[in-house]
């Protein structure tokens, strides 16, 4: 049998050893080339687009033409960032060589930095991944799903005080359904939303209408009918049924689900998209090798406006 594309050694191509012994420098020059690939990394100003810089102090540009500073984050995700480059660079490397994502508690000890600034940077990342497919339409063989997280209710102690805890969840206000539309062999698309069948809105929202749709047996998938061309599995019959499944939307969700258990434990309701879209992401890109999945991360940061919800996160009032 052929030797699983993660265990072999084509899937590790940078590691934290090569990140810091390349050191600032190294660092530096991976982000001018991700952010300018047209220049092969030389600057080019954001104000004015001049290719003429002078080199000043601490990594900075000042463009020959308009006068104005800048840096290779400014105006991007990563834009008045304090971290140096180096851990910059090696934390975005942990965060994708994680298959189930990674904690801003174990990343601030791993790069030595605070807990605040892990976790700002953590969902900055998620941001900048999420947008790859934000305006993406699914075709083809198009899986649909819904999960709930969250709204976890602690069972009493006691047996004789304890009380249905389906029903407490559904009360807490804080749980959600997430909903994923997943092409086979293609892209992931994930919604958070109320209930599952707000499903059936995004479908029509986002698959385009040639599509196959595959969806187990719940009764508000029924909808999809009048709309696309819909095949069913009762997952009481089996989990693929004469080649119907929803097994690609089942695997989404089972690497989210260790996600949020395994990592970050508890995830409010808020950003609980930012996590499945993070899940998403690592699904579709899991046959990549982490030096490429590392460099499209930053790629997509670096090509990522400045953050309204994460700029400035803790200076605000929570
Ligand atoms: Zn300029």
């Amino acid at each position: 049998m052929a030797q699983h594309f993660l265990l072999s050694s084509a899937a590790r191509t940078l590691s934290l050893r090569s990140i810091y012994a390349a050191g600032e420098e190294g660092a530096f020059k991976t982000f001018c080339e991700l952010r300018w690939p047209e220049t092969k990394g030389e600057p080019v100003c954001p104000a004015c687009g001049s290719l003429t810089a002078y080199k000043t102090a601490r990594r900075r540009f000042a463009c020959k033409d308009c006068r104005k500073q800048y840096s290779v984050t400014s105006g991007t995700i990563f834009a008045s960032r304090k971290m140096a480059f180096v851990d910059l660079l090696a934390a975005i490397c942990i965060v994708v060589n994680a298959a189930k994502g990674v904690s801003a508690l174990q990343l601030a000890r791993d790069i030595d930095c605070q807990h605040k600034t892990a976790f700002v940077l953590g969902h900055k990342v998620r941001e900048a991944l999420a947008a790859e497919i934000k305006d993406a339409t699914l075709s083809g063989d198009v899986e649909i799903d819904g999960a709930y997280f969250g709204g976890h209710v602690r069972p009493e102690n006691m047996a004789e005080d304890r009380k249905d805890r389906r029903l407490a969840e559904n009360q807490t206000g804080k749980r959600r359904v997430v909903v994923v539309a997943r092409e086979r062999r293609g892209r992931t698309r994930t919604f958070v939303v109320p209930t599952e069948a707000h499903g059936v809105a995004i479908a029509r929202n986002v698959v385009n209408q040639d599509a196959r749709m595959f969806a187990d047996e719940a009764s508000h998938w029924d909808a999809l009918h009048g709309s696309f061309d819909t095949f069913r599995v009762n997952h009481r019959e089996g989990y693929s049924v004469f080649g119907v499944s929803t097994n690609q939307a089942e695997s989404y969700f089972s690497r989210l689900r260790r996600m949020v258990a395994g990592q970050h434990h508890h995830v409010s309701a808020r950003y609980l998209h930012q996590y499945a879209a993070h899940a998403a992401w690592m699904e579709d890109h899991r046959r990549l090798d982490n030096g490429t999945l590392c460099h499209r991360a930053i790629g997509l940061a670096l090509a990522h406006p400045v953050s309204r919800g994460w700029k400035g996160y803790w200076q605000r009032s929570h």
